[in-house]
């Protein structure tokens, strides 16, 4: 992955992005505003992680609760989990 802004010279830059921004620390990610919010965005991932490994270890359950038509999604569960609308499947870890 790279950092991708735009150059002087007007071609993507090639560095690599700061961990958890996008940018790399010549553009922007280095201020700290971007810090934070880079910082949010990797707890944000480990959060779900840890949910996404929880609801794989409990699937059967998840299935058999989805066939009474109860879902994490009907639950309101799913803002930022990564699950889709079925609220059943764990999704990735990059959603
Ligand atoms: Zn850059």
């Amino acid at each position: 992955m790279r950092c991708g802004a735009k150059t002087r010279d007007g071609d993507p830059c090639r560095n690599p992005p700061m961990r958890g921004a996008r940018r790399c620390r010549m553009h922007g990610a280095a201020t700290k505003a971007a810090r934070r919010a880079a910082e949010r965005r990797l707890l944000e991932a480990k959060m779900r992680s840890v949910v996404n490994w929880a609801l794989a270890k409990r699937e059967a359950e998840l299935a058999e609760l989805r066939a009474h038509g109860l879902t994490p999604y009907t639950w309101g569960l799913e803002r930022g989990l990564g699950l889709d609308q079925e609220g059943l499947k764990p999704g990735g870890l990059n959603g």
